[in-house]
Order: structure tokens, then C-alpha cells, then sequence
């Protein structure tokens, strides 16, 4: 492993502090769609967007899209940068983490010029928010068997069907939705991608309360809802491909994983230091709370390294590889041991507040975006080299 910053990162680095030093308002600093008790038109949200606005008029909202839809064409290294500086301000992101790193991607590679014209700018600009509708109850792992049907009448798209586990599905006003449109192929051929407005008749949302008390989640029906056939994304059938076309523009992202869980780490270490045992010591004296401690310290330092690692192939030019699989795998399980070591270092403290939240939450972690024993799998065939079975 071998890499450094090359120099016009670190261009862009100054160029960006001093941006973010000028433009970031103190109030605004840590707040963010993290926790996602955002009302749909409250007042937070709107000063959200006002941010997100901000940064896109500063081709700061997405600077991996191309320069032509409002990106700056960077690299890996910058985004790393972007990642870190953005962090180091505390800075909210966009309103649209899911649209600017999954969805356009999509819509670059395989929209019409009309469809990107239309929609790529307000995307940017946080005026539209996009949700991602391709998990169902019964196709999520095996998100090929997914059964929200589209049926061709006339110049559009009859759609009927449910989709569940919509991150921010309740603020949403369009849809990245897959939907079977031949149910006579195998599964992953027969799948098609559209591109739907939310407020469209027959579109329901409904919000799922998690067990943080947020309703960051949404199931979606659909009901003979009318897509115009102009809102199809790609080739008819060929939504698997579509679909796959994700994080295309956005690669840094496993690189700064580690930026969250290792400053986690930190506060907690500073938690332990000032938590006191009730006999003039405080929790970092524990020998036992002192190991564990250090694990989840490891695990975020290791995390980092694994992140270098990847930055490290794709600066001399070879593929990222399996480290994503890796990244993903360890973060998830770091967030949870960080959290669950908070409640041994602060006690009954420890029940209320972020810790508690995060203790909660961070179960989801290794569900979303690939689960453990899914990434696993993929460990063992492609690194390992064992078989399938
Ligand atoms: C925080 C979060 C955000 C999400 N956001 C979205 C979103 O915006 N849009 C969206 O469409 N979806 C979203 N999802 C859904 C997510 O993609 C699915 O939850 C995930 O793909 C798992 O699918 P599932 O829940 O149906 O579980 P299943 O696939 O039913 O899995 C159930 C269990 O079986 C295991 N399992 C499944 N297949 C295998 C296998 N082949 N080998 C070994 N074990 C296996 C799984 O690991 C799991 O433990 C989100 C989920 C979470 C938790």
C-alpha cells in the first residue's frame, strides 16, 4: 500500500475549506438528514434545502457528476477530500443522498437528454427529493423476484403493487422504481425501471415508525397508478441493468466510511475518561470497559486502513476489488460494537441520548445496502474462492 494525496487534492482541499469557512453557517453545522425527523414543508427542511441550494450554485452539491449537469468530473481523491472537509465542518449534506450517489448515476448513464434535463437539476438542487423504490416484503436479498407489476396501455404504464423499506419515502416527490413488466422470463430479464412522480393518483406512502421513534422508513402502494411511458428509464426489461448501474460516479464512498465511526471512537474515549465508577475512578480505569475500548478503537483503525488500501488500487490504476464488501461488512459491525460498548461506559446514561439512539439503530446497519451474511457470501466466493455451497 503505498499512496499520498496528489497535489490537486489538495488544491481542492484549500479551495473547498475556505468555501466551507465563508458559507457554512454555524447553526447549520451538524445538523443534517441523519435522525431524519424532518416534516415534509417544517422549517427545517427548508433551511436544509437552502444549504443544499448553496452548495449546488457552488458546484459543491455533487462534484463527481459531470461539469455538464452541474458536477466537477472529480476524481476519487477529491471526493475523499469533499468527504473528510465536509466532515470536519460538521456541514449537513444534501437532500438527496440517495438521488445524488444511486439514482443519477442511473439517469446519466441510461436517460434521454430530456429526462436529464428535467430532472438532473432540481435533483441537484435539492428542489426535488428522490426515494429508492426497489425493495418488496418478499424480494430483498433476492431483489430479482420482485413482483410490482407494469402493464403497457397506450402511451403509459399501469402500476400496481407495494414496495417497503423507502428511505425518505415520506419527503419524496419521485421514485426510482423497478416493476416486473414480463413475468414470462427468467427473473432478472423482465424487469424494467421507471422514473415516477410521486404525486401521481394512486400513489400511497406510508411511513413506518422504527423502534428510534423515527419515520425514516416507508412502505409505498401502488394502485392502477398511470406512468407515462416517457418516465421509462433505459430499455423495456432491461431494469436489472439499470438498477446495477449504481455508484458509478461515486467511488470514494467506501473510503470514507471510517470518517464517522473513528470520531464515534473518539467521543467515546472522551466519554470514558470523564465517566465516573463512584469510588474516585472513572470508567477508563476498567480494566475490562479499557479492552474493550481499544477493540472498537482497532476496528475503526483498521477500517481506515482497508479504506487506504482501495484508494491505494485506484490510484495505481487497478479496480477497487472486494474491499467494499469488506468496508461494509466491518463498519456495520464497528457501529454496533461502538455503540454497545457506550452502554458499559456510561451505565444507566448511557439508555437516553445519541448512545441510545445509535445502540437501537445501528442494528439496521447490517441489514441496509447488502446484509452481513449476503456480503459474506461474497467474501467467501470471491475472495475466498470457496464454492456456493
Ligand atoms: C436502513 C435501511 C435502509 C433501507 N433503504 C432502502 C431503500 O431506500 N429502498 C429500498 O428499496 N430498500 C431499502 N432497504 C431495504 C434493504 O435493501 C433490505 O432490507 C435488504 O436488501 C435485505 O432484504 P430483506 O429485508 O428483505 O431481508 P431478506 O433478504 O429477506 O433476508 C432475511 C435474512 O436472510 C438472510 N439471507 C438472505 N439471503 C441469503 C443468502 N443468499 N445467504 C445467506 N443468508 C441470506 C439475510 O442476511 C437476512 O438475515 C433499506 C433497509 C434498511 C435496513
Amino acid at each position: 500500500m503505498d499512496f499520498r494525496y496528489p497535489a490537486e487534492a489538495e488544491a481542492f482541499r484549500k479551495e473547498f475549506r475556505a468555501w466551507l469557512d465563508a458559507n457554512l453557517e454555524p447553526e447549520l453545522a451538524g445538523d443534517g438528514l441523519g435522525g431524519m425527523s424532518l416534516e415534509f414543508g417544517g422549517e427545517r427542511l427548508e433551511r436544509l434545502r437552502a444549504w443544499n441550494r448553496t452548495l449546488a450554485d457552488a458546484r459543491f452539491a455533487a462534484i463527481a457528476w459531470p461539469e455538464e449537469w452541474g458536477g466537477r468530473g472529480a476524481g476519487v481523491m477529491e471526493q475523499v477530500v469533499y468527504a473528510e472537509e465536509m466532515h470536519r465542518a460538521h456541514a449537513p449534506g444534501t437532500l438527496n443522498p440517495l438521488g445524488l450517489s444511486n439514482i443519477a448515476p442511473a439517469i446519466i448513464e441510461h436517460g434521454t437528454h430530456e429526462q436529464k434535463a428535467d430532472l438532473l437539476p432540481r435533483m441537484l438542487r435539492g428542489d426535488d427529493i428522490w426515494c429508492q423504490g426497489f425493495s418488496e416484503p418478499n424480494a430483498g436479498s433476492d431483489l430479482a423476484s420482485l413482483r410490482c407489476s407494469a402493464i403497457l396501455d397506450g402511451d403509459s404504464w399501469i402500476v400496481n403493487g407495494q414496495k417497503t423499506w423507502n428511505t425518505l419515502g415520506n419527503l419524496a416527490n419521485w421514485c426510482e422504481l423497478l416493476v416486473r413488466t414480463d413475468p414470462s422470463v427468467s427473473k432478472h430479464k423482465g424487469i424494467t425501471c421507471l422514473l415516477v412522480d410521486m404525486t401521481l393518483p394512486g400513489v400511497e406512502v406510508r411511513p413506518l415508525e422504527t423502534i428510534t421513534g423515527e419515520k425514516e422508513f416507508n412502505e409505498i402502494f401502488f394502485t392502477d397508478v398511470r406512468v407515462p411511458v416517457d418516465a421509462t428509464l433505459g430499455p423495456v426489461n432491461e431494469g436489472w441493468r439499470v438498477a446495477m448501474t449504481t455508484l458509478a460516479y461515486e467511488r470514494g464512498t467506501v473510503a470514507k466510511l471510517h470518517l464517522g465511526t473513528r470520531s464515534k471512537v473518539k467521543r467515546l474515549i472522551d466519554e470514558a475518561k470523564r465517566t465516573p465508577m463512584g469510588d474516585g475512578t472513572t470508567a477508563s480505569d476498567d480494566p475490562v470497559i479499557r479492552q474493550h475500548v481499544a477493540r472498537v478503537y482497532m476496528e475503526g483503525e483498521l477500517l481506515k486502513l482497508i479504506s487506504e488500501r482501495a484508494l491505494s488500487a485506484e490510484l495505481h490504476g487497478r479496480a477497487m476489488g472486494p474491499e467494499g464488501s469488506i468496508a461494509k461488512l466491518l463498519w456495520s459491525e464497528a457501529e454496533q460494537h461502538i455503540a454497545e460498548v457506550a452502554t458499559e461506559v456510561l451505565g444507566p446514561d448511557g439508555l437516553d441520548g445519541s448512545w441510545a439512539r445509535d445502540r437501537v439503530y445501528s442494528r439496521a446497519l447490517t441489514i441496509a445496502g447488502g446484509t452481513t451474511q449476503v456480503n459474506k457470501n461474497i467474501v467467501a466466493q470471491r475472495i475466498l474462492g470457496l464454492p456456493r455451497n
